[in-house]
C-alpha cells in the first residue's frame, strides 16, 4: 500500500471532508511501513476497508423552541468499524457538526478503542445542533426528539453511544428516558456516561481528564520526571479539562490557565478546588464563556480576551476543547516559553504543522488517541458493570483506569521507540491500535 495513493482516491472521492482527510492520512504515514511487511493484510485489501465507514444513517430532528418556534436539526450515527467489537463511541452536540467531523472521529475512536484493552468497535455520531444558549428545557426537548430516531439504530450489544462535547450526563439521561419509552426495554447499557444511581459506573465523568493525567505521568515516569511542581495550561473548561485539572491538582501539579472560545483565564497562583467546582457551573449555564471564571474569582483568574491558553507560560500544554485548536505558531509559542511536553487530550487537538514542529525540536508529545482513551476505557466498564447488574467502587474503577493507561502506555512505547530509545507517541499509538483491527479483520474474512 501506497498512503498518498489512497490519500489521492479519497481526496477525489470526498472533496472538503478536511477533517476526515487529516485523521487518515496521520493514521496512514504512521503505519505504511509496518502494514507493507504485511502482504496478507494488503491481498485482504484491509486499508481500503478500514478507512471507509461500515455505516452511516442521517436523520431529520425537529423539535420546538422555548418561543413555540418549530427548528430542524440534522442527526447522524457514524458506525465505523465493528472489528473488535459492538460500536462505541460518543455523541457530540455542537453547531459545526458535519458528516467529515464524525467520520474523523468515528475513525481515531476505532484506534483508541482498539487500544484500551476492552473489546469495542468504533463509532460516532451527534448533531448540528447548538447548545449555546438553550434553556434545560429545550435541550431535553430536542435529546428526546435526536432518540426518537435514533435509538433504532442502536442497542447494548450492537451500539453503545456516550457523551462528547455538548452532551454530558443531563443529556444522556434525557436520551436514556426516551429510549426506554420507545425500545420498552430496561437494559442501561445501551448508552454509558448514565447517572451513577442508575447504571453509571461512579469516575466516568472524570475518566477522560484522570486517564490523561496517568498517561502523562507514565510519559514522565519513562524519561525520569515526575508531574508534582510542573505548571499546566489546559484549554476548555468542559467535562476534560475539569477531569483533568482535578487530578492535577490531586497530583500536585499547578494548572495556570484555562481557556474559552472568548479568550484565556491565566491562574498564576494555580488553580484551586472551588474554581474546579465553578468550572461545572459554568458549563451547565451554557454560556460557554470563560470571562465568567474572573469575575467570579476577581484577581486569582485574569482574562484576556480573543487569546489562547498557550500563550501562557507552561510546562505541559493539555488542548482539552476541539480539534485542531492548536496551530503550529501556537507550538512555536509555547516552546519559546519553555514548554517541553504537549499531551493531547481533545480528539486532533493539534494540527499537523504543530505535531511535526513539537516533534522536531524536542518537545514530548502524546496524540489524544492514547491520552484520551481513559474516557471511553470507562465507558467499557460501565458496559461489563451494566451487563453484570453489578457496581464497582471508586477505588475498582479507579484501579482498572490506571492499569488501562499504563497498558496503553506500553503499547506505545513497544510499536513506537526510535534506535536513540526515544519514543514517537503518534506511531507508536497508531501502529498499535491499526495492528489489532487489522488482525481482526483479517480472521472475519472478506466482509
Ligand atoms: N467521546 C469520548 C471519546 O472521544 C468517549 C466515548 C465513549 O465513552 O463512548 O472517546
Amino acid at each position: 500500500m501506497k498512503a498518498q495513493d489512497i490519500m489521492a482516491r479519497l481526496q477525489a472521492k470526498y472533496p472538503g471532508e478536511v477533517e476526515y482527510l487529516q485523521a487518515v492520512q496521520e493514521v496512514l504515514e504512521s503505519v505504511e511501513e509496518t502494514y507493507n511487511q504485511h502482504p496478507e493484510f494488503e491481498k485482504a485489501r484491509i486499508v481500503e476497508r478500514m478507512v471507509e465507514p461500515d455505516r452511516i444513517f442521517t436523520f431529520r430532528v425537529t423539535w420546538v423552541d422555548d418561543s413555540g418556534e418549530v427548528r430542524t436539526n440534522t442527526g447522524y450515527r457514524v458506525q465505523f468499524n465493528s472489528a473488535i467489537g459492538p460500536y462505541k463511541g460518543g455523541l457530540r452536540f455542537h453547531r459545526a457538526v458535519t458528516p467529515s467531523m464524525l467520520k474523523f472521529l468515528g475513525f481515531e475512536q476505532t484506534f483508541k478503542n482498539a487500544l484500551t484493552t476492552l473489546p469495542m468497535g468504533g463509532a460516532k455520531g451527534g448533531s448540528d445542533f447548538d447548545p449555546v444558549g438553550k434553556s434545560n428545557d429545550e435541550i431535553m426537548r430536542f435529546c428526546q426528539a435526536f432518540m426518537y430516531e435514533l435509538w433504532q439504530c442502536i442497542g447494548p450489544d450492537q451500539d453503545i453511544p456516550a457523551g462528547d462535547v455538548g452532551v454530558g450526563g443531563r443529556e444522556i439521561g434525557y436520551m436514556y428516558g426516551m429510549y426506554k419509552k420507545l425500545a420498552r426495554e430496561y437494559n442501561t447499557g445501551v448508552l454509558t456516561g448514565k447517572g451513577s444511581t442508575w447504571g453509571g459506573s461512579i469516575l466516568r465523568p472524570e475518566a477522560t481528564g484522570f486517564g490523561a493525567l496517568y498517561f502523562a505521568q507514565n510519559m514522565l515516569h519513562k524519561i525520569g520526571k515526575d508531574i508534582k511542581g510542573l505548571t499546566l495550561a489546559i484549554s476548555g473548561f468542559g467535562n476534560v479539562a475539569w477531569g483533568a485539572s482535578k487530578k492535577a491538582v490531586e497530583l500536585g501539579a499547578k494548572v495556570v490557565a484555562i481557556s474559552g472560545p472568548d479568550g484565556v483565564c491565566a491562574i498564576p497562583d494555580g488553580i484551586t478546588p472551588e474554581m474546579i467546582d465553578y468550572m461545572l457551573e459554568m458549563r451547565a449555564s451554557n454560556r460557554n464563556r470563560v470571562e465568567d471564571m474572573a469575575t467570579k474569582f476577581p484577581g486569582k483568574a485574569i482574562f484576556t480576551p480573543g487569546k489562547k491558553a498557550w500563550s501562557v507560560k507552561c510546562d505541559i500544554a493539555l488542548p482539552c476543547a476541539f480539534q485542531n485548536e492548536l496551530s503550529e505558531d501556537d507550538a512555536k509559542e509555547l516552546k519559546a516559553n519553555g514548554c517541553w511536553c504537549c499531551c493531547e487530550v481533545s480528539n486532533m487537538g493539534c494540527q499537523p504543522g504543530a505535531i511535526h514542529f513539537f516533534q522536531n525540536n524536542g518537545v514530548l508529545f502524546a496524540p489524544g488517541k492514547a491520552v484520551n482513551a481513559g474516557g471511553v476505557a470507562t465507558s467499557g466498564l460501565e458496559m461489563t458493570q451494566n451487563a453484570s447488574h453489578i457496581s464497582w467502587s471508586g477505588e475498582e474503577v479507579d484501579q482498572k483506569l490506571h492499569f488501562i493507561m499504563k497498558s496503553i502506555h506500553e503499547q506505545c512505547v513497544k510499536f513506537g521507540t526510535r534506535p536513540d530509545g526515544s519514543v514517537d507517541y503518534v506511531k507508536g499509538a497508531n501502529v498499535a491500535g491499526f495492528m489489532k483491527v487489522a488482525q481482526a479483520m483479517l480472521e472475519q474474512g472478506i466482509v
